[in-house]
C-alpha cells in the first residue's frame, strides 16, 4: 500500500518508527527461510497476530519458506485458527533461519524455545520484557493488541500488500485483546488500524460469529461460576474453578477462565480474576487470570509468578493455602 493512501495516524506512527521498523523490514528480506513464534497458551491475539505475519510473509514472499509453530489452543484450534506445525528437530539443526516472535518478549513464555536456534531474532511486541531476547525489535506498551502493532508495520511498508486474509488475523488479534475495543486500551491508534483493516473488504459477521460463538458446556460452566463468586472487601471478584469442577463441567483451565470478563462492568467491582487449577504435573499451580477497571494490577500479578499489563495481567499461586494473600494484595490496591 503506497504511503500517500495511508491514514494519516498509521502514517506518522510508521513516521516515528522508522528505525525499528526498517531494520525489521531489512531482516526480513535478507532470510529465505522464517519461522513465526508466539506466547505460550495462547490467545486472540497471540494467534491472530502470528497468523496474520505468516499469510503476510506468504503474500509477499511467495519464494521464501514460512512456518508457524507453538501450541495450539484448547478451543480456537482448529475452529478460528489452524494447527501448528510440527517442525522437526532435524529442520532446526539443518537450516539457517530467522525467528520472528510475536506478542511476547518474556524467554520463558515463547511457546517452543527452538527460538534459540535462530540465526537473527525479530520481535513484535506490547507486553513489558525482563530481558531483550530479539536484534530487531518494536515494543509498544500502548498498542492494545500486538496485532495493531504489527499491522501499522506492514502497512507502512512501501510496495507490500496486506491481503484480505492477513487483514482478517490481525482484526481478530485486535478485537480480542481490546475486548472488543471496550478496553482503555483502546485508542485512535486502534480505530485507524482495525480501519485499514476492513478497507480490505473483511466480512465482520461470519467473523465474529467464529471468535464467539459457545457451547452448552461453556453456558453450564458459566452458571457454576455465577453461583459460586466471592467479592473481597474492596472490590475484588473471583471464582475458584478446581480440577473435579471441571471434570464435571467438560472444561479445562483454559475455559475456565474465558468467564474471567463477566464482571467487567459490574458496579462496585474494581478487579476480578479466574482461578483455575492446572494439575500439569511440570507445572502444577492455580493459575490465576486478573483484570481491572482502572487500576495497575500487573505489579500484583508480577509478585505472584506473573505478568502482564496494567489492566489485564497473568499470575499463578502454589495452592489454595495461598489464595487469601494473593486476593489481599490485590485487595489492598482499592483500599
Ligand atoms: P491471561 O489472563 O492469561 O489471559 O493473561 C493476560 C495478559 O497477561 C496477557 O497479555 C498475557 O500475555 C499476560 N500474562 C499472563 N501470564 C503472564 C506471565 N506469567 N508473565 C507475563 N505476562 C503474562
Amino acid at each position: 500500500m503506497a504511503a500517500s493512501k495511508l491514514d494519516p495516524i498509521i502514517a506518522a506512527y510508521g513516521k516515528e518508527h522508522k528505525k525499528e521498523f526498517h531494520a525489521i523490514y531489512r531482516a526480513i528480506e535478507r532470510y529465505e527461510k522464517i519461522v513465526v513464534f508466539r506466547h505460550l497458551k495462547p490467545d486472540y491475539d497471540a494467534m491472530g497476530s502470528q497468523m496474520g505475519m505468516v499469510a503476510f510473509l506468504k503474500d509477499n514472499f511467495p519464494e521464501k519458506e514460512i512456518h508457524f509453530v507453538g501450541d495450539n489452543h484448547v478451543s480456537f484450534t482448529p475452529r478460528l485458527f489452524p494447527e501448528t506445525e510440527n517442525l522437526p528437530e532435524s529442520w532446526f539443526k539443518e537450516n539457517k533461519f530467522l525467528a520472528i516472535i510475536m506478542d511476547v518478549g518474556d524467554a520463558e513464555r515463547i511457546a517452543d524455545p527452538r527460538f534459540k536456534r535462530a540465526s537473527y531474532k525479530v520481535k513484535i511486541d506490547h507486553h513489558p520484557c525482563k530481558k531483550e531476547v530479539a536484534r530487531a525489535s518494536v515494543c509498544d506498551l500502548e498498542m492494545a493488541a500486538a496485532a495493531e502493532l504489527a499491522a501499522d508495520l506492514l502497512l507502512n511498508w512501501k510496495g507490500k500488500t496486506l491481503s484480505r486474509e492477513a487483514a482478517y488475523w490481525f482484526y481478530i488479534g485486535i478485537v480480542g485483546d481490546s475486548g472488543r475495543f471496550l478496553f482503555s486500551s483502546t485508542s485512535p491508534h486502534t480505530f485507524a488500524v482495525a480501519q485499514a483493516l476492513l478497507a480490505t473488504g473483511l466480512e465482520l459477521p461470519p467473523l465474529y460469529q467464529k471468535m464467539y460463538e459457545k457451547n452448552v458446556d461453556s453456558l453450564r460452566s458459566l452458571a457454576y461460576v455465577l453461583g459460586n463468586f466471592h467479592v473481597s472487601p474492596h472490590g475484588v471478584a473471583y471464582y475458584c474453578l478446581p480440577k473435579n469442577v471441571q471434570d464435571e463441567l467438560h472444561i479445562t483451565p483454559e475455559q475456565g477462565k474465558e468467564h474471567v470478563n463477566t464482571f467487567s462492568n459490574i458496579e462496585g467491582i474494581n478487579a476480578w480474576c479466574s482461578i483455575t487449577e492446572d494439575p500439569n504435573p511440570k507445572d502444577y499451580c492455580w493459575r490465576i487470570s486478573i483484570r481491572s477497571k482502572g487500576m495497575d494490577i500487573s505489579g500484583v500479578a508480577f509478585k505472584w509468578e506473573g505478568g502482564g499489563h496494567k489492566q489485564a495481567s497473568g499470575a499463578k499461586i502454589k495452592s489454595l493455602d495461598q489464595l487469601d494473600e494473593f486476593i489481599a494484595d490485590l485487595d489492598a490496591l482499592f483500599a
